[in-house]
């Protein structure tokens, strides 16, 4: 049974969709089956992962408005093993359309029903708002990962979205676990960095991961070729840091490292 993952934060630009689609494609590196699921209009995660949004007709707003099995929106990628849900333009419509739907919360979770058997890990893209869509992502799913960028606003707007996944534990969905924070496009030359960071792990109350994302142009460049970092430059320091930040959240299902360590080689994964 799939662990489900979700990427959130209601800031825009922190770094979620770059987290969700390498976090995805490393996970897989190690062996895992993954579905990553965009949830956001802007479908950055869609394209990022090579697939393009304007030239795809089904995608994840009719599974959560006409409830069409996910299986038939699924696309692969440069990944074997590592698929999609698509998103496009589309889905802005949603917000308001699943207004009037009953159970409009659970559409996703029951959706991905469906499909929990067929992955190990099922990542959701959220987009930058606390909206319906959002709160789809976090009832479907079981933890949720909060990117935070290393900048001076960082921790504003930390407490609304905690709160948020308080009130969603509360009403729909119990048993939802914090996994922790990510800090993503940290610049070590930057003192202001490195200060939200000890600000960070002073205040917020879950884990923060040792994997700390550094800002890093391999990164900026890889979705403007519809590649995965670890397709793109998987020597960068970018790539290392997501490879480590998949390796902390593979230690958490308490497997040996042995095991970790056999993962797929390069011509394995890229089809
Ligand atoms: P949105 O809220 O709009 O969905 P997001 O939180 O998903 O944004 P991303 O799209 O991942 O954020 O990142 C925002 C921009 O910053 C993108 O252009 C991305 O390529 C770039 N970026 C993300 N992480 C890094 C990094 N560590 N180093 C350099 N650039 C990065
Ligand atoms: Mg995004």
């Amino acid at each position: 049974m799939a662990k489900v993952i979700t990427i959130v934060n209601q800031k825009g630009g922190v770094g979620k969709t770059t987290t969700a689609v390498n976090l995805g494609a490393y996970l897989n590196k190690y062996g895992r089956t993954v579905l990553l699921i965009d949830l956001d209009p802007q479908a950055n995660a869609t394209s990022g992962v090579g697939v393009d949004h304007k030239n795809i007709g089904q995608s994840i707003y009719h599974t959560l408005l006409s409830l069409m099995p996910i299986k038939d929106i699924i696309k692969e990628t440069q990944h074997s093993g590592y698929h999609v849900a698509p998103a496009t333009q589309e889905l802005a419509g949603a917000r308001v359309e699943l207004v009037d739907v009953g159970e409009r919360e659970y559409r996703l979770k029951k959706a991905i029903e469906g499909v929990r058997q067929d992955y190990q890990y099922i990542i959701i893209d959220c987009p930058p708002s606390l909206d319906l869509l959002t709160v789809n992502g976090l009832v479907a799913s079981d933890e949720v990962l909060i990117t935070i960028q290393s900048e001076y606003y960082a921790l504003e707007g930390l407490g609304q979205l905690l709160g948020t996944i308080d009130l969603v534990k509360e009403h729909l969905k119990p048993d939802l676990k914090v996994m922790g924070g990510v800090i993503t496009m940290f610049d070590k030359r930057n003192k202001l960095s490195q200060q939200v960071v000890d600000e960070l792990q002073k205040h917020f109350p879950h884990k923060i991961f040792s994997s700390i994302i550094p800002r890093n142009i391999r990164l900026t460049e890889s979705p403007s070729y519809g590649q995965t970092i670890l397709v793109y430059d998987p020597n960068s320091k970018g790539a290392l840091a997501y490879e480590g930040l998949a390796r902390e959240i593979l230690n958490l299902e308490n497997i040996p490292i042995a095991e970790i360590n056999q993962s797929k080689q390069l011509d394995d994964f890229v089809v």
